[in-house]
């Protein structure tokens, strides 16, 4: 899946996790270490997560190279 949304198992209806309220309790700095479970908001039906965190840096000469991606 991809970074920011999720697809309901049920109903393949897409989520999307950028909605700050909807993250709250799925979001730790190095990914969970527990299983959470969210209600779909099409199907009503529980949807369970795991969550993974990939971090990855970029360097450059100069503070705006860095940011360049
Ligand atoms: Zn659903």
């Amino acid at each position: 899946m991809t970074d920011d949304r999720i697809e309901c198992p049920h109903c393949q209806h897409i989520i999307p996790m950028t909605d700050g309220e909807r993250l709250q309790g799925h979001v730790t700095y190095w990914g969970q270490e527990r299983i959470t479970s969210l209600e779909c908001p099409k199907c009503e039906r529980e949807v369970f997560l795991q969550e993974y965190v990939k971090r990855w840096w970029n360097a450059g000469r100069t503070a705006e190279e860095a940011a360049e991606l």
